[in-house]
């Protein structure tokens, strides 16, 4: 007999039917014995209990299906779990009949839970509820419904649809908090305060957006209201990386002149809210407004176009390049376009549909492009950043046009 038998053998032999009826557990069956012999009513509970167990099992034989799995994948996690359970009820010493039923309710429910935790297989595309479906040239490997964030956490060390995507965004995440921690913990003599306040806009507006990117594909699959409420928190996160991407830009950008500074600074704190206020919106994480959304993030990094055209105008083509560094971030705007381009059309997966379900498919290739990009922002601010130390404070008539 397998493990699996044996434990819905023990499932069967020390649980209680949920909403079924009372039944036993091997701590009782000694205390059942000597009772039974003692009182004759006893007995009669003890065969209806009997009965009620046959019942149950037959009953339990139909029930299988999809979404709830049925089969162990991880065997041994299997038996852990089940020798964690078992202990919880040989060392309980309740007799009281009242508090055991419940105890054994509580335990039972608490031991399916913990089976079907460590048991889900995954399914197919058209096993998944509605929403859950969102990539529909995505066959098979998705996660079923996993409604305790718990088995979500978990099921990051399994391979699924979402693996590559929690874990670009995870690792991608934990490399700024280490870039940020070092870039922020510099003497101030090497980096003022003033210049870390600015990078940090930048960090911080990396760290959530990678960040709440990993909680979404993590727990996406927990339930339908926590599924929508993280996929905003997702979107949001895009929007504040592209505002923070700004900030040390348009710093560094327009160092001596205010006026500008303002006004592009301003304009983008309101494209940003927009963006957040259009993410809210119930319906936007939709898989027919997919287009929709790759576009709005996509304007509202394009704006940057703006000022650096300005930028160019002002000091010339060549100075943009070389003080400003217009080429990476001409290289950083590529790459988040081409990012929402494979995001919004879905490839490779849609000529390819079902080879890509784990690996290379068109959401995992945009994070690494999200991630890329954010780094070679990071590369260009700093160069901006290092001109600005070695030109110095702005010169008098800098000073007297940043006056108007
Ligand atoms: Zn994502």
């Amino acid at each position: 007999m397998s493990d699996y038998e044996d434990a819905i053998e023990t499932l069967e032999d020390t649980t209680l039917g949920l909403g079924e009826g009372l039944r036993r557990r091997p701590v009782w069956d000694l205390e059942r014995e000597s009772l039974s012999s003692e009182i004759p009513v006893f007995r009669d509970v003890n065969e209806l209990l009997d009965d009620d167990d046959a019942s149950v099992l037959a009953e339990e034989d139909d029930g299988v299906g999809c979404p709830l799995p049925s089969t162990p994948e991880d065997e041994h996690l299997l038996d852990c779990e089940i020798t964690e359970v078992l202990k919880a009820g040989v060392l309980s010493d309740e007799i009281d009949l009242g508090a055991l039923a419940h105890n054994a309710a509580e335990q039972a429910e608490e031991f399916v839970r913990k089976v079907w935790e460590a048991s889900w297989k995954v399914c197919h595309f058209r096993n998944l509820p509605r929403w859950l479906q969102d990539n529909d040239y995505l066959l098979g490997g998705h996660r079923p419904p996993l409604p305790s964030f718990y088995a979500c956490f978990r099921s990051i060390f399994r391979i699924h649809t979402e693996t590559g995507n929690i874990w670009t965004h995870l690792l991608g995440c934990v490399a700024f908090i280490g870039v940020a921690t070092y870039f922020l913990t510099r003497p101030s003599v090497e980096i003022q305060l003033q210049e870390k306040l600015v990078f940090a806009a930048f960090f911080a507006g990396a760290i959530l957006c990678l960040g709440l990117s990993f909680a979404f594909h993590t727990v996406h699959c927990h339930s339908e209201c926590v599924g929508k409420l993280f996929s905003k928190l997702d979107y949001c996160g895009i929007a504040m990386l592209i505002m923070g991407s700004f900030v040390p830009w348009l710093y560094y950008g327009f160092y001596c002149q205010f006026q500008p500074k303002l006004i592009y600074l301003s304009v983008v704190i309101c494209l940003g809210i927009s963006a957040i206020i259009v993410s809210l919106w119930d319906r936007f994480s939709e898989p027919r407004y997919r287009p929709l959304r790759a576009g709005v993030f996509m304007v509202f990094g394009l704006s940057g176009v703006v000022p650096a055209v300005h930028y160019a105008i002002s000091e010339g083509w060549f100075n943009a390049l070389s003080r400003a560094s217009l080429g990476w971030l001409i290289l950083m705007g590529c790459l988040y376009i081409l990012g929402a381009m494979f995001y919004a059309l879905r490839v490779p997966e849609r000529f390819f549909p079902g080879k890509c379900d784990i690996w290379f498919q068109s959401h995992q290739i945009f994070h690494v492009l999200v991630i890329a990009a954010a780094f070679v922002h990071y590369h260009g601010i700093s160069e901006m950043a290092m001109y600005r130390m070695t030109v110095g404070e702005c010169t008098t008539q800098n000073a007297a046009a940043m006056a108007f």
